[in-house]
């Protein structure tokens, strides 16, 4: 039989149903709101409430904003000739940290996975051909993750952007600060010198 009241082991199941949580964590997540701070229950719970409400994507690349436009595409120090594709939203954070790129993004909020019956109608796809009509845009950066899944995407973006005036370019992987090329893999080891660069 269930320990727990209704209520509390509804709230388990929802949190079980979230990413990277099992059963276990979700446990102890419900456990943890029980004892805490009544203000900062109602303030994550009005966060989740307003989540759906506020956040939407940019009418540009379709990056998460609470505005129409977002930051990045609304800053004019951004160049608008190089436009980087990437997968998601946490995965341009991680660009935007680099500092290494300058150009604008476009969100294919979602990869290529047919099994999972994702096709390139359940991504931004269309979208992103919508921009190369009306940007001048001059070159294209795929960086999808380096996953079977990313791999197809990109492949398929090679694809249907072939013919197309900008240059296509995809970011190479290499070998990760700290890690050791004895016990890189092959595909990485092979981009990796693949994308060399003189010294
Ligand atoms: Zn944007």
């Amino acid at each position: 039989m269930n320990p727990y009241p209704p209520i509390l082991s509804d709230l388990i199941r929802k949190l079980g149903r979230l990413p990277g949580l099992g059963e276990k964590s979700a446990t102890r997540i419900a456990m943890y709101l029980l004892k805490a701070p009544e203000r900062d229950v109602e303030s994550l719970a009005e966060n989740i409430r307003q989540l759906r409400t506020s956040i939407r994507t940019c009418s540009i690349c379709f990056n998460f904003t609470d505005e129409p436009v977002c930051a990045i595409c609304s800053d004019p120090a951004r160049d608008t000739g190089e436009v980087c594709i990437v997968e998601g939203t946490a995965d341009l954070l991680a660009i935007e940290q680099s500092g290494a790129f300058k150009g604008r993004y476009h969100v294919l909020q979602g990869v290529l996975a047919p099994l999972d019956g994702i096709g390139p109608e359940q991504i931004r796809i269309k979208e992103l051909f919508a921009r190369l009509k009306t940007e001048r845009i001059k070159e294209i950066i795929i960086a999808t993750n380096p996953s079977n899944e990313g791999e197809a995407t990109a492949h398929y973006l090679l694809q249907i952007l072939k013919g197309h005036e900008a240059r296509v370019t995809r970011i190479a992987y290499g070998i990760p600060m700290g890690g050791d090329l004895k016990y890189t893999d092959r595909v990485t080891l092979e981009r990796a010198l693949k994308g060399r660069q003189i010294f």
